[in-house]
């Protein structure tokens, strides 16, 4: 008994100050935020007047709920190009690019993944991308040599892999739960499919279903983050679109998008975690390039090559 004891208080000791040292006084990382967790949660192509702009919400009850617990800015926008792979790259490296969007093309400049990956020397899966469509892998990697096929995140995407195809969103749902709790990553993008896919295949009904659906998905993720002993208040927890889609007066209205109508550019973004405001609705302007400073700021990294800005609502303390 007398042996066991002090070994189980070495034990202890030893695993508290490994998990200091991970969270406080990890050299490359530097904040004095609550958050050491990041999951970005992209659904793509819902217009905003079918989400928030519509007046009664009904395609959204679970965001609703979620806005009680942060802050939804009700002008945001695409402000680059408004397409997928364009719309991710400027959430994920903070610059406009017209990347090609059929996956083809990997952004110019090191992504929040890299940037993360790098400063904290942690192993390449504390970095995850789960995305339906399997061209959302460019997103782990970038051009310029000093960051080409380094620093890269894992990725979990479509239906085997790039060139294998779209994969339903109840499957990467699914996935992101199974990773969540068998690797805990520490910087997570998420990315649904459905509004995008109905809307392209002229399907109304199918388009807000899927609006309805991705909305559960996105309550019930940050759901399961708060019943989590290691995310549970942790976690900065980030909605947002690619894109949206044009207005109704507009070329062939919910079924593409592409351009600088208003439909198109205009997007959501909600911030739940520890370090933000409750209940807020804020009105200042902002756009997907201010994420990634944003992200960075609250996780104590930089990211010299984003042109965005720190969200002040967010990080401005
Ligand atoms: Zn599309
Ligand atoms: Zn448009």
């Amino acid at each position: 008994m007398k042996q066991i004891l002090p070994f189980g208080l070495f034990l202890t000791v030893t695993l508290l100050f490994a998990c200091q040292f991970d969270e406080k006084t990890n050299p490359g990382l530097s904040s004095s935020f609550e958050a050491k967790y990041v999951v970005i949660v992209s659904v793509d192509g819902p217009r905003w007047k079918d989400t928030w702009g519509d007046n009664k919400h009904t395609y959204i009850p679970f965001r609703e709920k979620l806005v009680k617990q942060g802050i939804l800015f009700t002008n945001f926008q695409n402000a680059g190009f408004t397409y997928t792979n364009p719309g991710h790259c400027a959430i994920t490296t903070g610059t406009h690019e017209n990347i090609d969007n059929t996956g083809q093309q990997l952004p110019t400049y090191p992504s929040i993944f890299q940037h993360y990956l790098e400063a904290s020397g942690y192993s390449n899966s504390t970095c995850q991308i789960i995305a339906s469509k399997d061209k959302l892998n460019v997103l782990a990697n970038c051009k310029i040599a000093a960051y080409n096929n380094k620093y890269n995140a894992e990725v979990d995407i479509g239906v085997n892999g790039q060139y294998f195809g779209y994969r339903e969103d109840s499957i990467t749902f699914k996935n992101a739960l199974k990773i969540f709790s068998n690797k805990h990553p520490r910087v997570t993008l998420i990315h649904f499919k459905g509004p995008d896919v109905m809307g392209h295949q002229k399907n109304w009904k199918g388009y807000l279903a899927s609006i309805k659906e991705t909305d559960k998905y996105l309550y019930d993720l940050w759901s399961y983050l708060q019943a989590d002993p290691v995310y549970k208040g942790r976690t900065a927890f980030f909605v947002t679109n690619d894109h949206g889609r044009h207005d109704n007066d507009h070329s062939d209205g919910f079924v593409s998008h592409g351009d600088n109508c208003a439909g198109c550019r205009h997007i959501e973004l909600i911030a739940l975690g520890p370090d933000f405001a409750k209940r807020q609705v804020v009105d200042r302007p902002y756009e997907q390039r201010d994420i990634s400073k944003t992200i960075a700021k609250l996780l104590g990294f930089k990211m010299p090559y984003s042109k965005g800005k720190e969200i002040y609502e967010l990080v401005g303390k």
